[in-house]
């Protein structure tokens, strides 16, 4: 992939967290992320290269325990690919649960693991969008920002 990004640099830059989930599809611990339970506004940035991702307005607690928002910032800025890797290929089993087919999210930019989308979220998108902390980057708005010249 050239996404332009220096693996060794990353892996400096990132704790061994980020770097797991975010190169090794790793998955952080529930409850345990640092914006699981953050509703402050502002918008949620690739934590590998800064492109935003989430805002705080589609966010909600879901109470599955990571961060979950019912809508990407743009469509074109994530890239959905079907999981089936839990289930070891039993392909019968998913046929007869359709409900098992996870749907992994990835960032379009650099390919950073972000976690996965569910269709079990609230109206009107259904979408639940199970991020882990470690994959991305919190920016507080500014408050009572002025559109002044
Ligand atoms: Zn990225």
């Amino acid at each position: 992939m050239t996404t332009g990004i220096d693996k060794e640099e990353l892996r400096k830059r990132l704790t061994p967290l980020q770097w797991h989930v975010t190169q090794e599809k790793g998955t952080e611990r529930p409850f345990t992320g640092a914006y699981n339970k953050c509703y402050e506004k502002g918008t949620y940035t690739c934590v590998v290269c800064g492109q935003e991702l989430f805002s705080s307005d589609t966010k909600y607690d879901s109470g599955c325990g990571w961060p979950a928002f019912n809508e990407v910032l743009d469509q074109g800025r994530i890239k959905l690919t079907k999981d089936v890797s839990h289930v070891g290929g039993n392909l019968l089993l998913l046929i007869a649960n359709p409900d098992m087919m996870r749907t992994e999210v990835t960032c379009s930019k650099c390919g950073a693991h972000l976690g996965h989308v569910f269709n079990d979220g609230p109206k009107p998108t259904r979408k639940r969008f199970c991020i882990n902390s470690a994959s991305i980057i919190f920016y507080e708005a500014e408050k009572d920002k002025k559109s002044s010249t």
